[in-house]
């Protein structure tokens, strides 16, 4: 089984096509959306979990995507910590979902692990020293 989360961002013209239902039917991938999002011009966001049984079946999923217009990208590129503006005030592992944030002790230092970030944002809202933040997307990596 191979299992990445992905970021794919559906320019108008395509974010009403039931694209994702396609890598069910047409590649036999599964998924589980962790957020979506619509903007007030119609493109859409959705951050997804997509697993296959094999690398393969997962590429052909994901170049099916693209074909149809989806910009893909790896969410790991997204969400970063500024260390130098990091105070280690802990709030953010508060609404991490997925421990990406994390407390390590004992020097209760936080720590931020990410292969576990599922780009929800929520520790961008949440901290008070504005340390997690974005890349822009010209310093994003595409899959
Ligand atoms: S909320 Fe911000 S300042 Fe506090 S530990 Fe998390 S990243 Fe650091
Ligand atoms: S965006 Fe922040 S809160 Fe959300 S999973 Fe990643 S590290 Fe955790």
């Amino acid at each position: 089984m191979y299992a990445k989360i992905v970021i794919l961002n559906f320019p108008p013209e395509v974010a009403q096509k039931a694209l994702v239902c396609q890598l069910v039917k047409k590649f036999d991938l599964l998924f589980n959306i962790l957020s979506a999002k619509i903007s007030n011009r119609k493109e859409g966001v959705m951050v997804m979990e997509i697993s296959a049984a094999s690398r393969a079946g997962f590429n052909k999923g994901i170049s099916f995507l693209k074909k149809q217009g989806v910009q893909v990208s790896s969410p790991e590129h997204q969400i970063f910590k500024d260390e130098e503006i990091c105070t280690h005030c802990g709030a953010c592992t508060a609404v991490c979902p997925t421990q990406a944030l994390f407390i390590q002790r004992p020097e209760m230092r936080v720590m931020f692990d990410k292969e576990k970030c599922s780009v929800c944002e929520l520790c961008i809202l949440t901290c008070p020293t504005r340390a997690m933040g974005l890349f822009s997307r010209a310093m994003e990596t595409m899959i």
